[in-house]
């Protein structure tokens, strides 16, 4: 057992770079035999998980920080609305552009939203094995 500060310590440290729907992707990719790259810096985005075998890319995208639309947990916080709305417009606008960046280099690029991780993990999984 951890302390709470310590725990807070760890939390940090893994950051956004592990955030949970990524490790749980991962671990299905891994699961269906699937071997990969994580994290990997060469390509614009800094991907989340990286297939060289399939030429394809996912991102594993948090709902509220990337703008998933329709979906509840997007929803902006009644408070600073402005602000939050310029910040999330600026990392839609990001990652539109490095999906298209990407596609232009020929990679397939796949999305998979944080919500769809909660709701239903088939989904998930169906998808892919649409890459293979
Ligand atoms: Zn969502």
């Amino acid at each position: 057992m951890y302390s709470a500060g310590k725990r807070s310590e760890i939390m940090s440290k893994i950051g956004s770079k592990d955030t949970k729907p990524e490790i749980l992707v991962r671990k299905i990719l891994f699961s269906q035999g699937f071997r990969f790259r994580k994290n990997d810096k060469r390509f614009p985005g800094t991907p989340d998980i990286v297939l060289p075998k399939y030429k394809c890319i996912i991102f594993v995208h948090g709902c509220f920080w990337h703008g998933h639309q329709g979906c509840k947990k997007s929803k902006l916080p009644e408070t600073r609305k402005d602000f939050w709305m310029n910040k999330i417009n600026g990392n839609l606008e990001r990652d539109k552009n490095n999906i298209y960046k990407l596609e232009g280099m020929g990679w397939r690029v796949f999305v998979i939203w944080g919500c769809s991780l909660i709701n239903d993990t088939n989904e998930v999984i169906y998808k892919l094995n649409n890459i293979k």
